[in-house]
């Protein structure tokens, strides 16, 4: 008998073992992070039998988007990635939570560091992943003394895999001082979010999170929030967020493919509100995680079964 899940990734346009997906390392991406890339979780639910998977097109929409800023050559339709997706993830037969990496990488073996006019891959792997950040748990956090990339340095609103570099310098940081997360200020010095993840405050029964200027990826579980936090009757504000701000919130959280919903204890050594989850954050986490299993009927948009 087999078994289950197959380690099998989308590779050179077929679906093959992991340890066959392998690149040379004269590949152009491997050297300069020429490469957009895309984070998506599935969620297995016991009693449908089935994972869904969360936003797969607005994820797809962003890969495309970053590709395009990037000027990768990357042909694909929406309806096409989505197919392959859900027949790899069928494929390996997982049934527990996963997470889907598709990325478009520079594949040729060009010396010099461009983008344009050059051989690129799109090839996908899965993992199983539950919680990537403690969601029960107050997270503690710094602000970073890297700024996060300006737009005009790399474009922040694409997941270009270079400007992760960025991220990798904030969380070692982070980790390294004894705290689990990062948030980054911006090159003005407003608060921009955390190394993987968007950040939300809650200061006087307001949601407000920072905007698209303030060099923030454009997050889908973030754009998810708004929408749900609205509909519960929330005041949902995008604006810019001051530093000293943060200290005196009644709630923090951060949002994310890999973050879910995860609630901020400590910054910078200063308690947030209570110092456990606040009401907004733990009502918005509930939902979420709802939603996510299918069981929100009125969010089942947002989810594609696998099988
Ligand atoms: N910001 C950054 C820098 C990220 O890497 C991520 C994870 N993709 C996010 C925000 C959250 O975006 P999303 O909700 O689409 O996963």
């Amino acid at each position: 008998m087999s078994k289950l899940p197959k380690d099998l990734s989308y590779f050179r346009g077929k679906i093959v073992p992991s340890n066959e997906a392998n690149v040379n390392i004269q590949t152009n991406a491997l050297q300069y992070g020429t490469a957009v890339f895309g984070g998506i979780r599935g969620y297995y639910n016991k009693d449908f039998e089935n994972v869904f998977i969360f936003r797969i097109k607005d994820h797809y929409k962003r890969l495309t988007n970053s590709a395009k800023m990037l000027q990768l050559s990357f042909d694909k339709s929406i309806e096409d990635l989505t197919e392959i997706t859900l027949n790899l993830v069928k494929e390996c037969g997982y049934l527990e939570n996963i997470y889907i990496r598709p990325f478009v990488y520079v594949s040729s073996y060009e010396l010099s560091p461009k983008l344009h006019d050059l051989e690129t891959d799109f090839a996908i792997y899965v993992l199983k992943l539950n919680d990537y950040i403690d969601t029960k748990r107050g997270l503690l956090t710094k602000i970073s003394s890297w700024r996060r990339i300006d737009d005009n340095i790399i474009p922040a609103i694409s997941k270009a895999s270079g400007g992760y570099l960025n991220s990798a310098l904030a969380k070692s940081e982070a980790l390294q001082s004894g705290c689990d997360e990062a948030i980054f200020l911006d090159s003005r010095g407003f608060v921009a979010e955390g190394s993987a993840e968007n950040l939300f405050i809650v200061r006087d029964g307001n949601l407000i999170t920072t905007p698209v200027s303030a060099s923030i990826l454009e997050g889908i579980t973030r754009r998810s929030i708004i929408e749900l936090a609205k509909g519960l009757g929330f005041n949902v504000i995008e604006r810019d967020i001051l530093r000293s701000e943060l200290y005196v919130s009644d709630e923090v959280f951060f949002s994310g493919t890999g973050a879910q919903v995860a609630w901020v204890k400590e910054i910078d050594h200063r308690t947030i509100g209570k110092g456990q989850i606040g009401p907004v954050t733990k009502t918005l986490q509930d939902i979420f995680f709802n939603i996510v299993k299918n069981k929100e009927e009125k969010f089942k948009h947002w989810l594609t079964p696998v099988y």
